[in-house]
């Protein structure tokens, strides 16, 4: 049907096709008008690689805005008579997929209003087709330099007779995206300029989508490297990162950090109970919670491994660390998870180690040692006598 589709009016459009998947639709609504115009290479309608192919034409003078409509939409194909070629050809518009709007405004400031709106509507245009002199109000180039601040990406092509501006000085203003012809201007190059910079605006907007995955793709991985995959709060190799820094800036400041580890009581028991998955999601359970529970914009939750998690606590006192200890511990209390096996309670239960420091040195690695090891003894010590229970001491 390629072939016969060709014969139709925009037959000149055809080395354009190629480029085009399968099926290819017209719309446009100058003035009064709105019409749809639709070529097809096949039956299918395969999704076709145009998601824009907007032009905006401005220009005072209505014999020029028509020009502009005979061009991108021959009459020939308007109405009724496409309809029944539409008919003839067994073409069915509403499944053709891409669209070729024409839009005209009289004025400089019309035209910067209308691309604002086209912008907050998330459908810009691709090409504007720019008169120059258009008394009174702003003239061409003036509104373009407008149009820029709004869009960037759109292509500005100034229609003019005669000019107030060199090509260069129109050129300077633009910086990019930006051609001149002549006025009287030629129905061919322009509709070929048309598809063409529709084309090249949608292939440089393709390039954006795959730079936005591959951004979002570094994001993933970046997520991935910080954080633990089971409990989604951050993971040790991180926990080293952010307590050296911490502790840095401790020391800089000489302000008190604290660190807290706390570890839940008989874990071993209750997945040899209920089983490794139900483990996993008490696991989970409990990170959120501890993740909801500290407050303070700074501190940070890490798993340390198994059923252990640490808990920092930038520019925070024993006092700090005290509350924050047993609010963790009773609130994990309150969770009441059951759990038959423990000998501590009949719910789920955590035992926490905490301290605190200001630091006397800069050797991170010491300071984090001594921090975390103390942290750990103390745990330790609770779980010696009787878990449940929190046990804070300075380092
Ligand atoms: P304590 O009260 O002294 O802390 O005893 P415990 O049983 O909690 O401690 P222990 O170190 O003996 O055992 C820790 C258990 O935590 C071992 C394992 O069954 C469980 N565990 C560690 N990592 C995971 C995990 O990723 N998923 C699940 N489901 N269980 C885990
Ligand atoms: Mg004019
Ligand atoms: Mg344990």
């Amino acid at each position: 049907t390629g072939v016969q589709t060709c014969a139709l009016p925009i037959s000149n459009l055809r080395p354009v096709f190629k480029y085009m998947k399968k099926n290819y639709t017209l719309t446009s609504s100058v003035g009064e008008h709105s019409f749809v115009s639709t070529a097809s290479e096949g039956s299918s309608s395969v999704q076709n690689e145009w998601s824009n192919n907007r032009i905006l034409v401005v220009d005072d003078e209505q014999k020029i805005v028509s020009a502009y409509s005979d061009i991108f939409c021959p009459e020939a194909v308007r109405g009724d008579k496409l309809k029944s070629l539409l008919k003839e050809f067994n073409i069915q518009a509403e499944e053709s997929v891409s669209s070729f709007q024409l839009d005209s405004v009289a004025s400089g400031m019309a035209a910067v209003e209308k691309v604002k709106r086209a912008v907050e509507l998330g459908k810009p245009y691709a090409v504007i087709f720019m008169d120059v002199r258009m008394p009174p109000g702003i003239d061409g180039v003036e509104a373009a330099e407008m149009i820029r601040q709004i869009d960037e990406d759109v292509y500005i092509i100034f229609v003019s007779a005669y000019s107030d501006y060199s090509a260069y000085e129109m050129q300077c203003k633009l910086e990019k995206n930006m051609l001149l012809i002549p006025k009287p201007f030629e129905g061919d190059s322009i509709r070929q300029m048309a598809y063409t910079l529709c084309m090249i605006w949608e292939r440089e907007h393709s390039l954006s989508d795959e730079h936005q995955r591959l951004k979002s793709h570094s994001k993933l991985m970046e997520h991935q490297a910080t954080h633990d995959g089971l409990t989604g709060v951050y993971n040790r190799h991180y926990l080293n990162t952010v307590l050296e820094v911490e502790l840095s800036r401790a020391y800089r400041e000489q302000t008190s950090v604290g660190v807290l580890m706390a570890d839940i009581d008989w874990f071993k028991r209750y997945n040899d109970h209920y089983g490794h998955l139900e483990g996993d999601r008490i696991l989970r359970k409990i990170a959120k919670y501890l993740a909801s529970t500290v407050n303070r914009a700074a501190d940070f939750v890490a798993r340390f491994g198994g059923e252990e998690f640490c808990i920092v606590l930038p520019n925070t006192d024993r006092a700090g660390v005290e509350e924050v200890a047993e609010r963790i511990r009773l609130g994990i209390e309150e969770l009441k998870i059951e759990f038959t096996q423990s000998d501590t309670a009949p719910w789920m239960t955590v035992s926490v180690g905490g301290t605190y420091c200001i630091p006397e040195s800069n050797e991170k690695e010491k300071v984090m040692e001594q921090v975390l090891s103390t942290a750990d003894r103390l745990l330790y010590e609770v779980k010696k006598s009787g878990k449940n229970r929190c046990l804070v001491e300075s380092c």
